[in-house]
């Protein structure tokens, strides 16, 4: 077997060169891995971290997703959508503090009242903000004409992550049925792409049953899907879901946060000039979780902007953080341990994926 230094000089990565790399115990080798994302990452995408703020619409969801801590069938849940004063009022106190783009977050709703309401919303944040805030969109599993209608109204982004590469795995986290199908995953995925998103997905990182071999897969299908943005974190377990173990039946909360930096990494080195968003969870498992993920090569930062009582409704996870953003101070924390490493938030920006740009130039 190659050593770490060896593989990472290569132009590409076989799987099980990645599965070396995400195993190593060897200190200086996982050193070099997380160094060598970080000059990609200025190479390729620059010093810039972009903002996003996030808002969670609604905690209203039709799927029974195994692990998740808002599907449908917990009843424990207290179900919530913000009203439109409440998205728009957030919406401008996003733009005064200098956020570029929004993230509109949602359970999965596919009637037409959610849909069109959708649409409306997205009019009306282009409208206020004079088209000056990137929209992203994630809620879920669409029709095709309702990816196009919620585009021609103005978001530019999509997020739905794919979960894992594995459809063996995918159904030990879903139940089997028509709504949780493992291809029309796939399919929204390249619906997305046609309709003209810049398209992001993900997969949760140190979850039940899933394994090395799995991850090392999940990364090369980026890959293989031409993906623009990715937004990967660790699993955090839910005790009101199915899939519910014991935290001592997982990789521990450290084992979860050193794969979810090496994923970050290795995703930096293989796919380049791609956007990486440091994901929310990685603060469940410590304290500068994200800043570590900015550190290994993520540079876009979604601060939660959901007001009120609603965010903590939003429970995907435990311990999920609620509302932290405009609170400009808790930037400038960040911007304090990124700057070290040269990096720098920047106010007032889109910041498209660049891999986004060069892959429409080039078909
Ligand atoms: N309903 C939409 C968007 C909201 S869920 C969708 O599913 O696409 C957003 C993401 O939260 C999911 O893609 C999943 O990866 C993540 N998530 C759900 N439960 C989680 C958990 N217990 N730990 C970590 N991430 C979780
Ligand atoms: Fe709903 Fe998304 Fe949670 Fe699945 S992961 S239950 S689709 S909110």
């Amino acid at each position: 077997m190659k050593t770490a230094e060896q593989i990472l000089m290569k132009e590409s990565l076989e799987k099980d060169e990645i599965i070396y790399l995400l195993s190593t115990q060897d200190k200086a080798e996982r050193n070099l891995l997380l160094e060598t994302a970080g000059r990609i990452r200025k190479e390729y995408v620059g010093r810039n971290v972009y903002l996003r703020g996030l808002i969670e619409l609604s905690n209203i969801c039709r799927k029974n997703c195994l692990y998740c801590g808002i599907r449908k069938d917990n009843k424990k849940v207290e179900r919530y959508t913000l009203d439109d004063r409440q998205v728009i009022d957030t919406v401008r106190q996003a733009l005064d503090s200098g956020f570029g783009s929004i993230v509109l977050q949602s359970g999965e709703r596919t009637d037409k009242n959610f849909t069109s309401r959708v649409a409306r919303l997205v009019r009306q944040i282009k409208e206020i903000s004079g088209g000056k805030l990137g929209i992203t969109l994630s809620c879920g599993e669409q029709a095709p004409e309702t990816y196009r209608e919620w585009f021609e109204a103005g978001a530019h982004r999509y997020l739905l992550r794919v979960e894992t590469s594995s459809e063996e795995l995918y159904y030990k986290w879903h139940p089997n049925d028509r709504v949780h199908e493992y291809s029309n995953r796939l399919i929204s995925l390249e619906a997305l792409k046609k309709t003209g998103y810049q398209v992001g997905t993900g997969v949760m990182i140190g979850a039940p049953y899933q394994g090395i071999e799995t991850l090392a897969e999940d990364l090369l299908l980026f890959k293989e899907l031409d993906i623009d943005m990715i937004g990967m974190g660790p699993y955090i377990p839910h005790e009101d879901t199915p899939v519910f173990d014991p935290e001592e039946d997982l990789p521990s909360p450290a084992e979860r946060l050193e794969l979810t930096l090496r994923m970050i990494a290795l995703l930096r080195i293989i796919m380049k000039d791609v956007n990486i968003a440091a994901a929310t969870a990685l603060d469940v498992l410590a304290p500068s979780g994200r800043v570590m993920a900015l550190l290994a090569g993520a540079n876009v930062f979604m601060p939660n902007l959901t007001p009120g009582e609603n965010a903590k409704k939003y429970a995907l996870y435990r311990d999920k953080p609620y509302f932290e953003g405009l609170v400009s101070s808790a930037m400038e924390k960040v911007d304090e341990k990124i700057e070290p490493a040269g990096l720098k938030i920047v106010y007032d920006k889109w910041g498209d994926s660049p891999h986004f740009t060069r892959r429409v130039v080039i078909n």
